[in-house]
């Protein structure tokens, strides 16, 4: 076994400790607790709070949505931008109210800023009632540290150890038809803007057999909406040294018998290859729809952004998964205001957008991470001027992904139904395979179902059929 993987005898040992704290709750409320978690972030950190659902539900908790109901509440965090992290602290600063109203609740900070050590400070200093705090690499440790914080009275901290692999704890996941399904955690490599390998740690991949089996699991249960989630799904495979890539990986998951689909993310352009885009086009169970940050359209930030790949290599990768699936829907993601990026340089990633023609984008400001390269360098663009641009930027993405969707408008797709519409017009929604919104005049008889969608009419943001 490799000994990035958490060893069976320390599962074990965190069951006892499980039993333990479970124990010592249910003693002192006569009843069993509730617990509430608030997630901020990517698809990673719903993931994890899926992990950690389940070492709770193991511990005898029940949910609830009410923080001001639990018996413990937990904020699971996001390092990747200072506006996430000032969410997190106001959160936290708010829930104070719910200590004072219930000193016996349990208060948790876990998740990317915990694995920070600023962040770590400014909980022990200016939170004290935060009763324990964990890093993204003690997750699995989260029963012993319960148990401490019970048996002990004192707060507990614990943001050491390296990145590992948690297995044979079963997520709670959201009811059908979406289900996250992580393949690999951490990340190697350092762009320069980013927090994540700081966090998150080095690549490890899990062991194929387990996803497959999980992702059968999953076909079992009713799920029709699978995710391979990794920082990098590309480089899947690359630690394990078994000869195989994340290609081989959706092969094989396209393999399982069942009615669903699988898509993924996030994909590093350095990593994406021909044989990815072929393996995709030729597995009629994975969505053919891609997540490929660009992040800027001038090669020389991409240089200052450590990003080992340049526009023409970005654009030819492009023209090739649309040679062999015309049909493929592109998202991207674009930071804005990257230090030393100049009016030509933003002018280049304008120009980027018009050619390429996103389904979507998802805009940034640039925001400074300490402990990263960029953080070091010289950003002398005034903060109206990025602002400035990335109001450009937004209004030539809306403009393009309106036509876009308008080409959608008296064609039928197959839409899975997975809610309630928040349009007040229309009564579920859904996702087409290239994951574009669908609000639906249908039913409720129609959740978690298949449906052929006219499109009726469309706008930026979203399709709306029947
Ligand atoms: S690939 Fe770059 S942006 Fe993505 S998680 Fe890794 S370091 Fe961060």
């Amino acid at each position: 076994m490799r000994d990035t993987v958490v060893s069976a005898e320390k599962m074990a040992e965190q069951r006892e400790y499980a039993d333990l704290a479970g124990r010592l709750l249910y003693e002192r409320l006569g009843r069993n607790p509730k617990a509430c978690t608030v997630t901020f972030g990517c698809q990673q950190n719903e993931a994890d709070t899926e992990l950690l659902r389940g070492i709770l539900s193991e511990m005898g908790f029940l949910f609830t949505e009410k923080a001001q109901d639990a018996d413990l509440i937990i904020f699971n965090t996001c390092a990747i931008r200072e506006h996430a992290e000032m969410r997190a602290f106001g959160n936290v600063g708010q829930a104070s109210h719910i200590k004072r109203a219930n000193p016996d609740a349990l208060l948790c900070f876990c998740g990317c800023m915990a694995q920070e050590q600023s962040a770590c400070a400014k909980i022990k200093n200016s939170f004290p009632y935060v009763d324990i705090l964990f890093g993204t690499h003690a997750l699995y440790r989260f029963p012993q540290l319960l148990y401490k914080r019970l048996s002990t009275g004192k707060r507990v901290f614990d943001t050491d150890g390296e990145g590992v692999i948690v297995e044979g704890i079963e997520p709670v996941r959201k009811a059908p038809p979406n289900a996250w399904l992580s393949i690999m955690f951490g990340c190697n490599n350092f762009c320069s803007y980013c927090i994540v390998p700081f966090v998150r740690g080095r690549e490890r991949s899990r062991d194929p057999e387990r996803i497959v089996d999980e992702a059968k699991k999953l076909v079992s249960e009713g799920y029709k909406d699978i995710t391979l989630l990794g920082q990098n799904v590309n480089s899947y495979g690359n630690d394990l040294g078994a000869g195989i890539d994340f290609s081989d990986l959706l092969k094989r998951i396209n393999d399982i018998e069942g009615d669903f689909r699988v898509r993924f993310m996030t994909s590093h352009p350095k990593d994406a290859s021909k044989k990815l885009f072929d393996t995709m086009a030729s597995c009629e169970k994975v969505c053919k729809s891609i997540h490929l940050p660009v992040q800027s359209g001038s090669d020389r930030i991409l240089g200052l952004m450590n990003r080992k790949y340049g526009i023409e290599q970005y654009t030819e990768l492009v023209r090739y998964a649309r040679s062999v699936m015309p049909e493929i829907t592109l998202t991207s993601d674009v930071i804005v205001g990257f230090p030393g990026e100049t009016e030509e340089d933003f002018i280049k990633t304008l120009d980027l957008i018009n050619e390429v023609r996103f389904d979507s984008l998802f805009t940034f400001i640039y925001s400074k991470r300490e402990r990263t390269k960029a953080a070091l360098m010289e950003d002398l663009t005034p903060a109206d001027e990025k602002q400035r641009r990335f109001d450009r930027l937004l209004e030539v993405q809306n403009r393009i992904s309106r036509e876009i969707n308008e080409n959608y408008v008296g064609k039928t797709f197959k839409v899975l139904i997975d809610g309630e519409s928040e349009d007040e017009n229309y009564t579920v929604k859904g996702r087409t395979e290239g994951f574009k919104l669908v609000h639906i005049k249908g039913s409720g008889e129609m959740m978690g179902k298949y449906k052929n969608i006219e499109i009726e009419r469309a706008s930026t943001w979203a399709l709306f059929g029947r």
